[in-house]
């Protein structure tokens, strides 16, 4: 079976793909039965119906190529729970010649996208009840350098709607930009010139707002155009939704939306389209300068938790449902009020892993439990958090990731605003499609029909559960369980979430029957319209010790599945404890479904879809997602945060990167991920998905040295430079985050990148090292690893 087409036609990547007929059977798989489905995965073909699909009346399953049609009584069966369906009238002239496309046995995936209604019929229907304007006696109690002008805060999204470049279109999404005012100048010089850009080429009906924040948070209001005016929050209280909405007097717009009618954002100056506002945004960016006046032995003050609350509190007033993103660019730790991080005095050290292991960072517990607060709001409010750190220091990922996580946000931790890794995800995250539109989706469920004998458990990645429970949801949870529908603020065509199932232990079920799983993703698509995709799949029951079981096994899947379940674990288990389970797994998984003779390890076999997954494993437990010696807590929450979410392919690399061999002897070659393929003689070229490195042996790097790629006689070696560098190229071009790209010579400090994550066959404790180099470490080789492996695993 090859899955990687399969996957390229369902987007899902299945962990088993014949599945044992008991539940007994099931658990001596070891590896749970799961699904890596990426919903949004561009298949080659993919029909996009212009109306809504037709649902089953029982189990709301849509109608697909499995359903049995009756074209005389006009009628079909739901694969799923039989139930019979009459086609509605529209359906008049359908007959096996005449067949729409969302029955055609060849497409997996079926998008559908009714035309929304245009809004310029709407906004005449929302214009009049909106707000009145706002009194004096109800201004916000702290107001800075005010002209007040009462007309120039009234916003009408009509006006967005009736623009000459988003014909027919109401308001767009909500982006709030919240701005650390303690980064250094020069840092914010660079982040300011990306803002402007950004501002620049926004589509016309993108509503914008601006929060700054040092110890106080700044919330400017845009509505005024003679000169900047800002609601000033203190940064060391946690205010509510409902504060923050009295505080900026934005009053709650009153009455229900109708399906497909265009929302109506309240009056007021916070959040409006930027073709209003781009003069008041563009001046109240170019005004941002350092606030932080340095001062020995202290941090800069930061209230980053309370400008995140009252940058959602304005996009929770004006009740936002076009979707909307935080976007946070920071350059240091919270210092002050809720989510604080660590204290101003610089004698308090930022915290380590061991600190918060032992429970001694001060701060770290308070902090997540307010940012799960926040969490609970983005979700309720379908909000996105991205958080761009940009410095040498943590800046509290950490205790970020939760919300960022959940609502599906982007995070990237650079060194500077200046690199060229925040400026290629920034302008990744505003790239547009063929009609200018943001190519962003927002505000996604995903609901999971399964046939009856099929239970749902639960989902891992950057989605939470609805807790929407009905006969096809499992008793037994995994991560974001007890429900058949999940939340996602925000997804892309990358996106992806693994599914858990168990199988019901109710019926007999028949070996050989078909069995059925469908993925109903529905989303808010850039350009405001509503889109939902439906993939259908099919495998087949098998009868237990079949050999279709193993046969079905997707090492690359499984791999991926299990490196999502011990980072679970990892959150609340130390690691070694979590490097115990992955090998207990692995040694009943071997004994099971290796070949050998009992007691006797040299017999030891593992068939070719088995043999790389000991190996997988090996290199999980070794990565920075478990070992987190030599990470901070920042980098942990990034790193596992992108695991979370990468599809089977990405997440490969991450567990075991790859590397390739440049000489002179041929064309690049793949090669062992071990010290042992250092030679003086090649080029390397390394990906961990985070790194990439383009390692020079010594030899390479004494020619290079001497410039012998600049004379016309060694027109090869030059070649020879050139190809890693294309070859690396072509690998960050599709990647965000933008990977860190590393060119380092042999036996360099840059280098360690490298030797960190090969094999080491070769220590400091080898006694024959053939002249290659050594890696200084006491962890296992990968063949000691396999030879216990092979021990414990024939012990039965
Ligand atoms: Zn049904």
């Amino acid at each position: 079976m090859d899955f990687l087409e399969l996957e390229a036609v369902e987007g899902l990547r299945w962990s088993w793909n014949s599945w044992p007929t008991s539940k007994s059977e099931v658990s001596s798989l070891i590896i749970p039965l799961s699904i890596m489905c990426t919903p949004l995965m561009q298949p080659p073909e993919l029909p996009i119906v212009p109306c809504d699909p037709l649902n089953c009346s029982r189990c709301d399953a849509v109608l697909n190529p499995y359903a049995r049609l009756d074209y005389q009584s006009r009628i079909w069966h739901c694969p799923f729970c039989s139930q019979r369906n009459p086609f509605p009238r529209s359906y008049s002239d359908i007959a096996d010649t005449n067949l729409p496309a969302k029955l055609f046995p060849t497409y997996s995936s079926v998008e559908y996208a009714p035309a929304h209604v245009p809004s310029s019929s709407n906004s005449l229907l929302s214009r009049a009840p909106i707000t009145s304007p706002p009194s004096s006696s109800s201004l916000p109690p702290r107001v800075l350098s005010s002209s007040f002008s009462s007309s120039s805060s009234l916003v009408s999204v009509a006006a967005a709607a009736a623009d000459p470049r988003g014909p027919g279109l109401g308001p767009g999404p909500a982006l709030v930009f919240v701005v650390d005012l303690s980064s250094a100048e020069d840092e914010l010089r660079a982040l300011k010139k990306e803002l402007l850009l950004v501002m620049e080429q926004l589509p016309e009906n993108t509503l914008v707002g601006l929060v700054t924040f040092d110890s106080m948070v700044y919330v400017h209001d845009l509505g005024y155009s003679e000169c900047s005016k800002v609601i000033l929050f203190h940064g060391d209280r946690e205010v509510s939704s409902n504060q923050t909405r009295q505080f900026l007097n934005i009053s709650h717009a009153h009455h229900q939306l109708h399906h497909g009618q265009t929302p109506v954002v309240p009056k007021q100056g916070y959040l409006l389209p930027i073709s209003e506002c781009e003069f008041s945004i563009t001046a109240a960016i170019e005004e941002i300068h350092c606030m932080w006046k340095y001062t020995s032995g202290r941090r800069p003050l930061r209230s980053t938790g309370a400008a995140i609350s009252a940058a959602l509190g304005v996009l929770e007033s004006c009740q936002i449902n076009t979707g909307s993103r935080i976007m946070v660019f920071t350059s240091g730790p919270a210092t002050l009020g809720p989510g604080v991080v660590v204290d101003s005095d610089l004698a308090q050290a930022m915290r380590t892993h061991q600190h918060i292991m032992n429970g001694h960072a001060r701060h770290h517990e308070k902090s997540c439990s307010f940012y799960k607060r926040v969490s609970k709001r983005l979700c309720d409010a379908s909000v996105v958090l991205d958080l761009f750190a940009c410095s040498l220091d943590q800046v509290g990922a950490a205790e970020l990731r939760e919300p960022v996580e959940r609502s599906g946000g982007f995070m990237i931790l650079a060194e500077s605003f200046e690199s060229d890794q925040f400026r290629k995800c920034l302008r990744h995250l505003f790239e547009r499609d063929d009609g200018g539109y943001l190519k962003m989706n927002f505000d996604a469920t995903i609901e999971v029909v399964t046939t009856k004998d099929v239970k749902i458990c639960g989902a891992l990645g950057p989605c939470v559960s609805l807790r929407k429970k009905n006969s096809l949801v499992s008793e037994s949870e995994v991560g974001e369980g007890g429900t058949c529908m999940w939340k996602l603020n925000t997804l892309t065509d990358k996106t992806c979430i693994a599914f858990f199932f168990q199988v019901s232990n109710e019926q007999k079920i028949q070996p050989g029957s078909a069995f059925l799983i469908q993925f109903i993703t529905r989303y808010r698509q850039g350009n405001l319209g509503i889109r939902k995709r439906v993939t259908t799949a099919a495998r087949r029951w098998v009868g237990n010790y079949s050999t279709d079981i193993a046969a079905g096994f997707d090492q690359e899947a499984a791999a991926s599945v299990m490196a999502r379940l011990a980072i679970l674990r990892a959150e609340t288990c130390y690691a070694r404890d979590v490097i115990r389970w992955l090998d207990d797994t692995l040694i009943r998984f071997a004994s099971k479904f290796g070949d050998y003779v009992p007691e006797d390890p040299s017999t030891f076999r593992l068939s070719s879809n088995f043999s790389l997954y000991p190996q997988f494993m090996f290199h999980l437990r070794r990565s920075q997602f478990i070992d987190v010696c030599n990470t901070t807590p920042d980098e942990t929450a990034f790193f596992r945060l992108m695991l979370n979410r990468e599809g089977v392919v990405g997440s490969l690399i991450m567990i075991q990167p790859t590397l390739f061999q440049y000489s002179f002897d041929g064309p690049p070659v793949p090669v062992l991920l071990d010290i042992r393929s250092i030679y003086p003689d090649v080029i390397l070229l390394f990906d961990s998905y985070f790194h990439v490195v383009i390692h020079y042996g010594s030899k390479i790097t004494q020619w290079r040295k001497l410039g012998y790629d600049r004379d016309p006689n060694h027109e090869n070696f030059r070649k020879l430079l050139e190809a890693p560098e294309l070859d690396a190229q072509q690998l960050v071009m599709e990647r965000v985050p933008v990977p860190k790209f590393i060119r380092c010579d042999q036996h360099s400090s840059q280098a360690r990148f490298l030797l960190a994550k090969l094999n080491p066959s070769v220590t400091q404790n080898s006694t024959y090292t053939d002249g290659s180099d050594v890696v200084f470490t006491d962890d296992l080789s990968l063949q000691v690893f396999l030879d216990h492996l092979q021990v414990l695993a024939v012990q039965g």
